[in-house]
């Protein structure tokens, strides 16, 4: 897999300061509140479990599922609900997690979705801020890193299902997916 990748941007322990710094910062944030994560499966799912041990507070976590990217490199105008949250989101303070913010339309798909449903309050901690890729307003609350305008994989993130399982966020050599 290593050799699909043009340059390693973020390697664990880089990722692992980041998790920490957004965990102190969440942590004094909802002092006194009991917030519901939700994280945004399948591309969240290293980045919930390593933010998640650094937040000091009695918290819940729910997983949802959407699909917006259809196989390729490009983010898709179409959002789907794949998997809902069993949990009430009435009243709570929820905290999306996502791998990345790109073009932002799930994003705010989902802030939609839980406003909608009467969530108190929504903010967003997410690993990877593609700021330049942005359609739609939305920010990011808490984010890891701004990331540069490539597609990247690694630590969550996919290419067709692959490249989930590297220990770091690298981007893709064009070649992979210009065959
Ligand atoms: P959006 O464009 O709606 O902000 O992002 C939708 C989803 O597309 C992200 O949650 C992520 O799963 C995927 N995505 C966006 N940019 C990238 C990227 O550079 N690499 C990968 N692997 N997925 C991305
Ligand atoms: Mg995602
Ligand atoms: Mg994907």
């Amino acid at each position: 897999m290593d050799n699909d990748i043009q340059e390693v941007l973020y390697d664990q322990e880089s990722i692992q300061k980041a998790a920490e710094r957004l965990g102190k910062q969440i942590t004094q944030d909802y002092a006194g509140s009991t917030p519901l994560f939700l994280s945004v499966l399948k591309g969240a799912y290293l980045w919930t479990a390593d933010l998640l041990r650094e937040v000091d507070l009695y918290a819940e976590l729910e997983f949802i599922k959407i699909s917006s990217y259809h196989g390729g490199v490009s983010s898709s105008d179409e959002i789907t609900l794949v998997t809902d949250v069993r949990s009430d989101v009435r009243g709570r303070d929820v905290i999306i997690l996502e791998d990345i913010v790109d073009t932002g339309q799930s994003l705010l798909f989902l802030k939609e979705l839980l406003a909608k449903r009467g969530a108190k309050s929504i903010k967003v901690a997410t690993l990877l801020d593609k700021i330049e890729g942005r359609k739609v307003e939305v920010d990011a609350d808490y984010a890891g890193f701004n990331v540069r305008n490539e597609f990247v994989v690694g630590y969550g993130l996919d290419y067709e299902e692959h490249y989930r399982n590297l220990p770091y966020v690298g981007i893709l050599k064009k070649e992979v997916y210009t065959k």
